[in-house]
This record gives C-alpha cells, structure tokens and sequence, in this order.
C-alpha cells in the first residue's frame, strides 16, 4: 500500500488591516494557493465583511478547497469609520487577540503550519513565532526605496541629516541614503520624518518596525529589479533572503491565466472592501481614445475643503475629460466635496464623478491618458503596469518617496508634492497631456514592458516567486 501523501505545507498570512495592505497580501495568497500551498488568511473582521460581500472576490476564494480566511475583530463596531491612524488606536487589542489565534492556529493537530508570512509593519509576530517554533517571512507592502529609506532613518539622524531644520531646509540633498543620493531632498522624505523631535512615537515606531524585520527569516517586496534597483541592492545586502516578486497584480495575471486543474478561472482580481461603482467604465466607452485624466486619492487620503477647490478649479481649467473618485469619506472636515457652483456646467460637459472605481480597468482602459494619483505604492505600480504618466499629489507616509521616483528617477510623471494650487494642477495635467505627454508616454511605456518581463516566465519577479514557494515547500511544518 502507498504511503498517506504528506498534506501541503500550510501558509498564514497576515496583514495590516488596511485596503493597500490586503489587496497585496491577498494576491500573492491566491498565487501561493494557486501553487497548491494551503492557505489561512487572518482578516479583520471589518475587512472581511466588505470584502466578501462581493460574489466575485467570494467565488474566487471558496473555489481553492485549501483556502480559509480566520477573521478576528480589531476591537471597534462594524460601522464605526476607519481613518488613517485607526491602526494605532486599536493596535494593542488587535496584537492581543492575534497572538492567541497564531497560538492556536500552531498548535491545531490537524493543519500544522510550516511559515507565517506577516505584515512587516507588525514584527511583533516575529518574536511570538519565533517562541512557537515557526518561521516568519515579512512582507512590506511599501516600495522597496521607501523601506530603504526608513531602513536608514538612524543613519540619517547619525550624519545630521534629520531632524529637517523647518521650511527652508525641505530642498536640502539627503546624502545618507545609500544608492538614492541623487534623487531624495528631505521634502521627498517619508513624511514621519517631518519632526523636530526625533523621539516622536510615529517616528520611532517606523525606524523600530523597520529594523526588526531583519529578524525575519526572509523579506517580501511588491517591486522588481528593474524598477527600484539602487534600493533592493541596498536592502539586499542587509536581507541576503529577499524575495522581490512585484508588480503582484501583474504577475497575476500571467500565472492565473495558465490554470491549473483544481484552480479557479482567471480573473480581474480586485480585492475592493469598498462598493464598485462601474458606470464610469460606461463614461470611458464614450470618451476619445486618450482623452481622460483618472483622479484618485486611494482608500484613506482625505482633502481639505481648501484642497478641494483648488483640485475642482485645476481639473476643470485644464480643459481636459477627467474622471475623479470621491470618497464619501474624503472630505477631512465631513460631507461632501461638492462642486463649486460655477463649476457645475463645465464638471458635467466633461467630468464624470464615483465614490470608487474599478481602478486597474480604468487604467488599462484605452480613454485614460493620465493618472492623478497620491501615489499610493499599489496605485503607483497599477499605473507603472498600465504604462501611464502620472501627476502626483503625495499624502502621506511612503507617497512622498514614490512621487520622487516617478518624477524623477523613472522620469514618468510630474511631482505636485506640497503645493495644492490650481495653476500649478492646471499646468501640470496639461503637462502630462499635452506638451510632454509623447515623451511621458514613451518612458511609462517603456516600464510597463519591463514590469511585464518581470513577471512572465524567466523574468525576475516570476522566478523570485518560484524560489519563495520552493523555499516554503522545503521547511518542515
Ligand atoms: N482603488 C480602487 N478603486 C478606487 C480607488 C482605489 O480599486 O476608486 C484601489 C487601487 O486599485 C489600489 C488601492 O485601492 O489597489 C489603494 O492602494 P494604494 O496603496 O494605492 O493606496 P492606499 O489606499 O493604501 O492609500
């Protein structure tokens, strides 16, 4: 009689409960599922619910048999709002009740787990693994030049660097970053680093987070080679396990397209927790080809209502089509962020309005030239695959490094960074779109070719993919 086949090795994943932090870690789930690796995936609780709401996202979940999610709550009503800095007002309670799942996850007879793959802002899993006896491989879903970045906040601080000496100092040259001295001014900073007190909690607890992931047994990053090169050699030197397999979306697709027997069908794979209004797919079929700017300010960025006006103003004095995604939670001071009267006329002529969009359709949809982004790092690599020019208007956190390489190191678009002025949008949409837009266009198109060599069969994100599974395949649960 044949020996019992020994069961899959079984993968928990675990991300910050946030949209840009699930949306990634839950694709490369699908991928590992796809490899036939066995799949428990911690959600919060919120997270979930408006998730699976969704028909789509459940059938392509339920449809891998070795797939389960384990929802945990993060301590709040389901219908109380989730801003950006929810995650550090429930952070002990949410580390106090996964501990306790990961305890009995780990001890359940029946699944036994061979690795965590935990968000690499939550290195408290490291340590609490590590006590049970399982290996972790962080994940950071930032870009690789912006973990680097917060990888060398000491060092900054060490050569006078930081703490930034006020308004006048923010064009300064930051030299103490390794391999991007020629591209990073402290403007283009993580924005932790704006203080003047270098013992700032956000601060500290960044630069803490940060180097604890060397305590990782390996390190994720949704980036290539080709894309953020001088960073990932740097990070290489400290991470020796690194695995860089992005864009994830990207690569997705091309694994996701050669099925395997018991997986699901291909599909889009959008991973909203919020209600996709699709209409403006509708707007786009009607509009000429390379016509509209696409405006999002992903899931958390709120504007003020100054901000606001000055967006309204710059869109519609540019002339150009343009599709906006307002939140209904994007105006910082609540309600809504309406159209300034005298606007009405020319925002309904041109402009079409949704509270969210199916972005990486609307990217890749032949009426959109251009992207007016905050440079989200899943926003900045959806537009990087659909080979579009972006005009930038960075936050928050890792945006105001992403904005930088895309106005200057990839050289596919312009940086508004810090200056919310109608004139100064105006010009620049018009940049993107008119006078540059051939030149812009060229080079977006010229990384969306590498972004798809990277993850087609023999590129570099395809075979770090490959290895990371191999890897995980050959440690014993
Ligand atoms: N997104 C979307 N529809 C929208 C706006 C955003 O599907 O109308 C998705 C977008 O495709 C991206 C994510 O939300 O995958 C936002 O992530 P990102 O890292 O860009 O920004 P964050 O929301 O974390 O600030």
């Amino acid at each position: 009689m044949d020996p019992p086949l020994a069961p899959p090795p079984h993968v928990i994943i675990f991300p910050l409960a946030a949209q840009g932090h699930v949306n990634s870690m839950l694709k490369l789930a699908e991928l590992l599922a796809h490899s036939g690796l066995r799949i428990t995936f911690i959600n919060s609780e919120y997270i979930h619910h408006r998730l699976l709401r969704h028909a789509d996202i459940q059938a392509r979940f339920t449809a891998f048999p070795d797939f389960r999610f384990k929802i945990i709550s993060d301590g709040l009503p389901l219908d109380h709002p989730r801003s950006s800095d929810h995650f550090m007002t429930t952070f002990s309670y949410v580390k106090s009740i996964t501990m306790q799942l990961l305890e009995e996850l780990v001890s359940a007879p029946d699944r036994p787990v061979t690795c965590i793959i935990a968000d690499g802002i939550l290195t408290f899993t490291i340590d609490f693994a590590g006590d049970l006896g399982v290996p972790v491989i962080a994940f950071r879903t930032i870009s690789a030049s912006s973990f680097w970045a917060y990888f060398c906040i000491p060092r900054m601080i060490e050569s006078g660097d930081l703490p930034i000496k006020g308004d006048e100092d923010m064009d300064r040259v930051v030299t103490s970053v390794k391999g991007m001295e020629d591209i990073l001014r402290c403007r283009d900073l993580p924005s932790f680093c704006r203080v003047a007190d270098l013992s700032d909690w956000t601060l500290q607890y960044v630069t803490t987070q940060t180097l604890q992931t060397t305590r990782a047994r390996a390190l994720i990053l949704n980036s290539f080679d080709q894309l953020e090169g001088p960073a990932i050699s740097q990070i290489r030197t400290h991470f020796p396990n690194l695995y860089t397999i992005g864009p994830l979306h990207s690569h997705h697709k091309s694994r996701l397209s050669s099925p395997s027997p018991s997986s699901p069908p291909p599909s889009p794979a959008s991973n909203s927790i919020w209600e996709v209004d699709r209409s403006c797919i509708s707007w786009l079929d009607k509009q000429p080809p390379k016509s509209v700017i696409y405006v999002s300010f992903g899931s958390i960025t709120t504007l003020n209502r100054h901000d606001f006006t000055e967006f309204w103003y710059g869109l519609v004095n540019s002339g150009r089509r343009f599709l906006w995604v307002v939140r209904p939670d994007s105006l910082a001071e609540g309600g809504s962020g309406a159209v300034p009267e005298e606007l009405r006329e020319a925002v309904a002529e041109r402009g079409c309005i949704v509270g969210w969009a199916p972005q990486e359709e609307v990217l890749h949809h032949g009426a959109v030239a251009a992207f007016l982004t905050h440079s989200g790092w899943n926003s900045t690599l959806e537009s990087v695959v659909a080979g579009k020019p972006m005009v930038c208007w960075p936050f928050f956190a890792d945006q105001q490094v992403n904005s930088r390489l895309v106005s200057h190191a990839w050289k596919v678009g312009l940086d508004m960074k810090d200056v919310c002025d109608r004139e100064v949008l105006e010009r620049m949409v018009n940049g993107v779109m008119g006078e540059r837009q051939e030149e812009f266009a060229a080079d977006a198109g010229d990384l969306a070719r590498r972004a798809r060599e990277a993850t087609s069969k023999g590129g570099s994100s395809w075979d770090n993919l490959d290895r990371l599974i191999n890897d995980i395949r050959s440690m014993k649960p």
